[in-house]
């Protein structure tokens, strides 16, 4: 009995590279399944940022996450600003073009399976997109199937999380391919979306991604940390339409804080510098 050595192996991988990528960028690694189809535009559910349905409880829902409401989010674009034309290659975005102060919300992986994030996603209909790796949410799948309900992003981030330039163009398909079919299978909706781990991709990416039915490979702008964000730009401010990448994180890789005080956190963010949070998926 005992584990057996390939799944230690794997374990002890993981150990090694969620130590070694923890502060630094997207994407720390998480612990290690699921699989039928259909293709999604239309969730069940459509949060937006500062629904007017009633704003004194919209104020009280954020009052208790110590924040204050968001401005509403402009309506969607009538074309999509970002498109696959057909037969061409998926296109690579770290930004959404737009004028409108507005960001989108990426959470990444899902090692940290909160409920109360669950509640707090549900209370203040933030839309996020969360691109899930199998080997972070195998042993739990059910915990991200309320968030789903509740309309929002679901996107690949491969099986196992490895960083894609070291495989062969056969390895990669594979990685977002059974990535593909699992979360189809187990949430009911076809991913559109994929974020390589670490941001590292080449052309075989490309071609792997669009061979799975991918529209788009969305990197990110801003990366949250525990209390500041991360920024690409000199200037280290938030630019209309930037993608903000963050983690499924509880209080062992964030110091002691947990997922919402992260979340919390990262949304006062944004607010300050006068922005609010728009569907990435009514962009691309
Ligand atoms: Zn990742």
């Amino acid at each position: 009995m005992g584990i057996p050595h390939h799944v230690k192996k794997t374990i002890v991988l993981w150990a090694a590279l969620t130590a070694a990528t923890l502060l630094v960028t997207g994407c720390t690694a998480d612990r290690p399944a699921g699989t039928a189809p259909t293709r999604s535009s239309a969730p069940t559910a459509t949060p937006t940022t500062g629904t007017p349905e009633d704003p004194a409880a919209t104020a009280a829902a954020y009052r208790k996450w110590g924040l204050k409401p968001f401005a509403p989010a402009p309506a969607p674009p009538a074309a999509k600003p970002v498109r696959r034309a057909p037969g061409g290659p998926v296109p690579v975005i770290s930004d959404i073009p737009t004028k409108d102060k507005i960001v989108f919300i990426t959470i990444d992986d899902g090692a940290e399976k909160d409920p109360a994030f669950v509640t707090m996603m549900k209370e203040l209909k933030v839309p996020f997109t969360m691109f899930l790796t199998d080997a972070a949410i195998r042993n739990d799948y059910a915990y991200f199937q309320p968030l789903v309900a509740q309309g929002h992003g679901l996107a690949n981030h491969t099986l196992t999380h490895p960083d894609l330039r070291t495989l062969s163009p056969q390895a990669q398909r594979r990685e977002i391919c059974d990535q593909q079919t699992k979360l189809t299978g187990r949430y009911g909706t076809a991913p559109r979306l994929f974020r390589p781990p670490y941001g590292n991709w080449n052309e075989a990416t490309r071609t792997a991604a669009g061979q799975c039915g991918i529209d788009a490979i969305v990197l990110w702008r801003e990366s949250m940390q525990i209390t500041n964000m991360q920024y690409q730009r000199g200037d280290r401010k938030l630019h209309p339409g930037d993608i903000v990448l963050a983690h499924f994180r509880g209080p062992s890789e964030l110091k002691g804080r947990t997922m919402t005080e992260m979340t919390a956190t990262m949304l006062r963010r944004i607010q300050e510098q006068g922005f609010t949070v728009a569907r990435l998926e009514d962009y691309v």
